[in-house]
């Protein structure tokens, strides 16, 4: 019996291939003009993508962690201030905190959604406090009103981690323009992604724009002064024809993955040992990973990886017990919530272009696992 194809977990190449001709296209005019570091491919991205996400502002910066970090310092985050930040989450987000001279202080997440506890959060708060960082984890908006008040009740910034989120809304409004700064990523794997590495800061504040653009580049001002020491992150004319080019498609990809989503909750629903995504309102997820959970984690992953299906876990470490963070002294058991996830979660294969039949195989071999321990219903 021949082996059937392999089913990654994501297919980078897959979703761009339809684009090729007018990528290339746009690549060549670029190398005919020299343009490759900012320039207008770059204005006209940003243009695009601050007004698909319905807000006046967006500067692209490097990367995901650099619009982070540089949210965070135009915020006025630096030494000496903490910032209340999820304990499940890649690492970049309490990465930024310390770039930016400042302490991350974890606080536990919920365990349904894997997203920030509002309660947690109000418990960290100190007189350090200075900003949050709210994570969209896995492609879920966040409901971030309450999140928002506090905030404001208590003098601090709200920086939304919206690198997973592109294109998620609720009552209207996109992950990323709620809080005072949102910050993407670009990275290839991500629900909007470039070429290479890219991300984007979004406001709707003209100051905390500029000073994103100024650190982004130096510190050089209008004048052309270097007002403030900054850094080199600029998002360079490739990737922004690319994203410009792929921010076309995003809606109709986030729906294709609705779908998938749709299709698997639908098909996994009744077994009792696996946890699958709350369902929550149709726009507020665009499912950048479909976790689902179970004690049985590392088996079933085991299993699929025998038939082929490629799995992944985010995040198989809580930030607060990574080496990296040591230093600052958190203990096993302190987060519960970001501990047990951490334990028990497993992504399924999900991307725009993932067939019905690779969506069947993932449904067999999660039923046939399960069936096979005999703890099917
Ligand atoms: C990808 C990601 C980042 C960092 O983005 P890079 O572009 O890789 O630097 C930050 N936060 C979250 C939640 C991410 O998934």
């Amino acid at each position: 019996m021949p082996t059937p194809p392999l089913i990654p977990l994501v297919d980078l190449a897959g979703p761009i291939q339809a684009l090729r001709p007018e990528l290339e296209r746009r690549i060549s005019a670029l190398i005919e003009r020299g343009e490759f570091v900012g320039g207008a491919a770059v204005s006209v991205f940003e243009s695009a993508f601050a007004a698909y996400l319905g807000t006046p502002h967006c500067v692209g910066v490097a990367s995901g962690t650099d619009a982070l970090t540089l949210a965070l310092r135009a915020a006025g985050v630096g030494p000496g201030d903490e910032v209340i930040v999820p304990a499940f989450s890649f690492v970049a987000t309490a990465e930024a905190v310390l770039l930016a001279g400042a302490v991350p202080r974890f606080v536990d997440v919920e365990i349904d959604t894997a997203l920030l506890s509002l309660g947690a959060v109000q418990a960290a708060l100190s007189h350090r406090s200075r900003a949050v960082i709210a994570v969209h984890l896995y492609g879920r908006m966040m409901e971030l009103e309450p999140l928002v008040t506090w905030c404001r009740d208590h003098g601090l910034r709200l920086v939304e981690d919206a690198a997973q989120a592109h294109g998620a809304r609720r009552s209207g409004r996109a992950a990323g323009t709620v809080g005072d700064l949102g910050a993407f990523s670009f990275y290839p794997t991500k629900n909007l992604g470039g070429l290479g590495d890219g991300g984007a800061v979004v406001s709707a504040d003209p100051g905390y724009a500029r000073a994103v653009r100024l650190l982004a580049n130096h510190g050089r001002n209008e004048e052309g002064r270097h007002e403030r020491a900054g850094t080199n992150s600029r998002l360079d004319a490739i990737q922004a024809v690319a994203l410009e080019l792929r921010l076309q498609g995003l809606d109709v990809d986030n729906e294709r993955r609705r779908q998938v989503a749709l299709r698997y909750t639908d098909a996994l629903a009744d077994l009792p040992r696996l946890v699958l995504p709350v369902a929550t309102g149709h726009e507020s997820h665009v499912h950048h990973l479909f976790v689902v959970r179970t004690p049985e984690r590392d088996l079933l992953a085991e299993h699929l990886g025998r038939a082929g299906i490629g799995t992944g876990v985010y995040y198989r470490e809580p930030l607060h017990l990574m080496p990296a963070f040591r230093d600052l002294g958190y203990q096993a058991g302190a987060f519960p919530a970001a501990e047990q996830l951490a334990r028990e979660v497993l992504a399924l294969p999900m991307h725009p272009t993932l067939s019905r039949e690779s969506q069947d195989r993932v449904i067999d071999a999660v039923r046939g696992f399960f069936l096979a321990r005999g703890t099917e219903l």
